[in-house]
């Protein structure tokens, strides 16, 4: 077995992949507007996204890394600059592509299906924590008020918020089935590739799961918008990656 810990570049490459996904998501709700007119606000509005967000991306690559060193493994994130870039780049037309980086594993001893169940721990994380949120809006619920999200509130009621609140915890939760589905989409390289080359029906099992969770919590219009994802990765995967 290899070592478990991580090692000082990774990190630094986490610490950075996580500030980057925190700010590309602010940009997408506050706006370049909101952001330069409260700049003040838009740096407190940045505590609530790592504390959601940023952790449901660390955990969801750590349970990959976990998962593959389980499986004796080697495996290491690495950001991905380019993406990273894209990803700031499109936040400013409100769109968040949630790829700053990924886990790669290196090993020529790993079976499909082992690579799908390290694929699916992922998404399979941010349902926990999902859940872990729900308990949290309920025993502790925190609402917090920020002058750029009444410019657009409420364009974005199902992620909890609404009259420029927001509600961290069902954020939280909304944020991370959206990871989770997200992460599903079968196209390379996805985590929803290798679970689907390993085992569709169980990729259909949990895709179906996710969006029923999804419109519960979001909204069922999740359902819509997942979809017209779907279409637009598997063409642009085709595109890249042949
Ligand atoms: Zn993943």
């Amino acid at each position: 077995m290899y070592g478990l810990y991580l090692e000082k570049d990774e990190v630094v490459q986490i610490t950075i992949s996580v500030a980057a996904i925190s700010l590309a998501l602010g940009i997408v709700f506050a706006g370049a507007d909101g952001m330069l007119a409260y700049p003040r606000e838009f740096l407190f509005f940045l505590a609530p996204l790592v504390v959601t967000v940023g952790s449901g991306f660390i955990l969801h690559e750590m349970a990959h890394k976990l998962v593959a060193i389980y499986y004796g493994a080697q495996a290491k994130f690495r950001m991905w600059t380019q993406g990273l870039l894209f990803m700031l780049a499109t936040s400013f037309f409100g769109i968040l592509f949630a790829a700053p980086g990924a886990v790669y594993i290196y090993s020529n001893k790993i079976s499909k299906r082992q690579n799908g169940i390290i694929s699916i721990a992922g998404p399979a994380l941010n349902v926990v924590l999902m859940l872990f949120f729900i308990a949290l809006e309920f025993l502790a619920p925190i609402r917090q008020f920020f002058s750029f999200l009444l410019l657009s509130g409420s364009d974005f009621a199902p992620f909890g918020i609404g009259g420029g609140v927001l509600s961290v915890w069902r954020f939280g939760a909304a944020m991370n089935i959206m990871l989770a589905l997200f992460n599903m989409i079968p196209a390379f390289p996805l985590d929803g590739s290798k679970v689907f080359a390993w085992n569709k029906f169980i990729w259909i099992g949990a895709v179906g799961a996710l969006l029923v969770l999804g419109a519960l919590i979001i909204s069922p219009g999740i359902v819509i918008g997942w979809g017209m994802m779907l279409l637009l990765f598997l063409v642009l995967s085709k595109l890249l990656f042949g």
